[in-house]
């Protein structure tokens, strides 16, 4: 089969991560319960700081956000490991802005995911994830954005949710821990 995955929020859990790196910098000690509340994708707002100096501080802190020790979430990566010892491909498509294709690519290998030659799609809009989806004819394909879910409506694969705390409202598959992904498959 093939299998398409998001990697932020999806995979690893970089809200997170750059949630504790925030509280890091800016000195502050906002607990994880404010981030498990969280309604919208953005971080920001529990430190104080405007949609703008939110985006500025976002930018900025991106290379550190990306490139350091975030973790993937617990059974993500052996799940993928799994597949590809299984001998299904394994796609991934990330909007991450281009300048970071390689280095994701990278530093994706380095944790341990398996990347096949051409099988890492980089650098698009959250709206033009689609459009590969299509293309490669995925049979199952997984994501945490409404703004990404919601393009995926009439498109053959098999669309998964990955469960996060500003996406409850979206009615999709709901993948809560990657432990139950092959029954979320196979339903
Ligand atoms: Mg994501």
């Amino acid at each position: 089969m093939k299998f398409g995955f998001d990697i932020d929020d999806t995979l690893i859990d970089l809200r997170a991560h750059a949630f504790a790196l925030y509280n890091k910098k800016l000195g502050k000690n906002v607990g994880l319960e404010v981030f498990h509340a969280l309604q919208r994708v953005e971080i920001h707002e529990p430190f104080g700081l405007t949609d703008a100096e939110g985006a500025a501080m976002w930018n900025s802190s991106l290379e550190e956000i990306y490139f350091t020790d975030c973790p993937s979430f617990e059974r993500a990566l052996e799940t993928l490991q799994d597949l590809a010892q299984q001998g299904h491909d394994i796609y991934y498509i990330t909007s991450r802005p281009k300048q970071y294709c390689e280095q994701t690519q990278a530093w994706m290998k380095a944790q341990g995911f398996p990347i096949t030659e051409g099988h890492f799609f980089c650098g698009m809009q959250d709206t033009e994830k689609v459009a590969i989806i299509k293309e490669l004819a995925l049979d199952v394909y997984v994501d945490d954005k409404p703004a990404v879910l919601e393009t995926l409506q009439d498109v053959n694969t098999k669309v998964i949710l990955k469960n996060q705390s500003y996406n409850k409202h979206v009615e999709l598959p709901r993948l809560n821990h990657w432990q139950d992904f092959l029954g979320l498959v196979n339903n």
